[in-house]
């Protein structure tokens, strides 16, 4: 479709299609009402591990029941929600045909609530969670690609995207158990520029984070290649998996 048609109509929410306001000049066009749906838990207390919501006498910095078995090579999760409800629709459409504008929305999103926090972290290098080569064939866009584009963008940071390559297929964590999420992780990816993260803080980016292990198998990757901290960011986190 022509571009002009974003001249003929007045702009459209990217998640529901409704009427944006006009006057918005903000780069993320999801209308107010999605928005307040979308960012039910984006200001609570959350895990600092991992991202999962938690009462206020959780101690954050040592986990919670969704994480305390777990070892996470990386530092902390910044997400906008939980997989479940809204987000985790908007999520899924996202990775479908013409899912680009509502992953930078999402991403946009993220970064109102979170672009402080993010920016105090002096990341030097955003890298998405590959794919299998053999998967981006098939694959029109990924949803890492686009939300790490969108972030790189706001951190005026670049993205790295040859730096971590997937060399092995695996299979979907969500049904397997710990143990054999382990095991479906174990070498799966590798860094094929060691002299670009060494030393280097930073952000990795995937869709989801689910058990974490998928974000852990990434991030130890990329410390044992050099680099100096990893932290993961991500639209949602998915609870009740482990
Ligand atoms: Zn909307
Ligand atoms: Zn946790």
């Amino acid at each position: 479709m022509a571009a002009g048609w974003d001249f003929a109509f007045p702009p459209a929410c990217v998640a529901c299609g409704g009427d944006l306001d006009v006057r918005s000049r903000s780069s993320c066009r999801i209308c107010d009402e999605c928005r307040s749906k979308l960012t039910v838990h984006a200001d609570h207390l959350s895990c600092l591990r991992c991202g999962a919501p938690v009462g206020p006498y959780v101690d954050r910095q040592r986990g919670c029941q969704e994480c305390r078995r777990e070892q996470f090579a990386f530092k902390t999760v910044f997400r906008l929600g939980i997989y479940d409800g809204a987000v985790r629709e908007v999520v899924i459409r996202g990775k479908y045909l013409h899912g680009e504008p509502l992953l930078t929305s999402l991403a946009e999103l993220v970064w109102e609530h979170a672009g402080n926090e993010m920016e105090a972290m002096k990341f030097n290098l955003v890298v998405p969670i590959p794919q299998h080569w053999r998967q981006r064939m098939l694959t029109r866009h990924h949803a890492p690609d686009i939300l790490a584009e969108a972030w790189g963008r706001r951190l005026q940071v670049p993205v790295g995207y040859p730096i971590l390559a997937k060399v092995r297929k695996t299979r979907k964590q969500a049904r397997l158990n710990r143990t054999e999420r382990h095991k479906n992780q174990h070498q799966v990816f590798r860094v094929t520029r060691p002299a670009s993260v060494q030393g280097k803080t930073i952000l990795l980016v995937d869709d989801v984070l689910t058990t974490g292990a998928t974000a852990h198998s990434a991030a130890r990757t990329l410390r044992q290649n050099g680099a100096k901290m990893v932290v993961v960011a991500v639209i949602a986190r998915a609870l009740g998996h482990r």
